[in-house]
C-alpha cells in the first residue's frame, strides 16, 4: 500500500486494477480538459473506464485517487509501470505555480518510495517525470496531453522536487572527468552515452551502441585514432578518456 499524506484520499471503487502497478518507472503529467470537481466524479462513474493516482486543482489541492500499488486507468499501455498526475485546466494551458509546487512533492514522493529519478522522461522506455503525449499511439495518442507550455514545464517541478529531496542539481554545463578507472569499470552508463554523442558530433563517428550504452573495442580503436589525431600521446591516446581528452571533448552533464 502506498498513499502520499500530502494528498488528500480520495479512494474510487471503480476504474482500476487493485494490485496492478508492475513497476514504477516514473510519473506522467497530463491536464484534465475539465475541472477538479468534474473529474473526480467522472472517476466514480463505471462507464468512465479512466482514472489517475493523482489530481491537482488550479489554486493547490491535491487529491490522490488509487493507491500507487493499484493501476490507475490514465495512459493505456503506459498504465502498467507508470503513476499519472491529472491536472485541472484546459488544453494549452500551463500548470499554475501551485500545480508545479503540488506536482513537485508528489514527484519527490515517488522518489522516495519508488525509487523514480529526479529528471524528465521523453519516452516510454525512460525513467522519471514523463507526460502523456510521449507513449504515442501505444498510449492511446493524445498527441496535446498535457501541451507544450505544461511539457516546457517539466524540468521546473524536477528541480523543485530536487530542492524538497535536498539533492542539490548538477551545475549546467560540463560532465566532471569522472576519472579514467572508472570508465573502465563502468563501460555502461549514460556518461558513456552522452560521450559517444560528442564523439560523433565531433567527427570520430564510429561509436557504436548496442542494448544500452557500452564502449566496445571498436568504440575504443575509434577514440584513440581520434586522441592521436587532435595532438595526445601515450596514456591520452589509449582508447580512454584522459582528462585532457575529455577537457577537450566537452561533454555535456547528463542530470
Ligand atoms: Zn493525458
Amino acid at each position: 500500500m502506498a498513499r502520499f499524506s500530502g494528498a488528500t484520499w480520495k479512494p474510487i471503487s471503480v476504474n482500476f486494477k487493485s494490485g496492478g502497478q508492475e513497476s514504477v518507472y516514473g510519473v506522467v503529467i497530463h491536464i484534465m480538459d475539465g475541472t477538479l470537481a468534474g473529474t473526480d466524479s467522472w472517476f466514480r462513474n463505471p462507464a468512465a473506464k479512466a482514472s489517475s493516482h493523482f489530481g491537482t486543482g488550479r489554486t493547490g489541492a491535491l487529491y490522490q485517487w488509487v493507491d500507487t500499488a493499484d493501476r490507475a486507468w490514465t495512459q493505456a499501455d503506459g498504465n502498467r509501470t507508470w503513476l499519472s498526475i491529472e491536472n485541472e485546466g484546459r488544453g494549452g494551458d500551463a500548470l499554475t505555480s501551485a500545480q508545479i509546487a503540488r506536482c513537485a512533492e508528489v514527484l519527490a514522493w515517488a522518489h522516495k518510495t519508488h525509487g523514480v529519478p529526479l529528471q524528465v522522461a521523453s519516452s516510454p522506455s525512460g525513467r522519471g517525470l514523463g507526460y502523456h503525449a510521449m507513449g504515442g499511439r501505444a498510449w492511446g495518442s493524445h498527441p496535446s496531453c498535457p501541451g507544450a507550455r505544461i511539457v516546457a514545464q517539466l524540468p521546473e517541478i524536477v528541480k523543485r522536487a530536487k530542492a524538497l529531496t535536498g539533492e542539490k542539481p548538477k551545475p549546467s554545463g560540463y560532465e566532471p572527468f569522472p576519472g579514467t578507472k572508472w570508465f573502465k569499470k563502468n563501460p555502461r552508463s549514460p556518461i558513456v552515452t552522452a560521450m559517444g554523442k560528442r564523439l560523433v558530433a565531433v567527427g570520430c563517428s564510429t561509436y557504436t551502441t548496442g542494448p544500452g550504452p557500452q564502449w566496445t573495442d571498436a568504440d575504443k580503436a575509434s577514440y584513440a585514432k581520434w586522441q592521436r589525431k587532435n595532438g595526445h600521446r601515450g596514456t591520452d591516446a589509449d582508447g580512454w578518456p584522459g582528462k585532457t581528452t575529455w577537457d577537450a571533448l566537452k561533454v555535456p552533464n547528463v542530470s
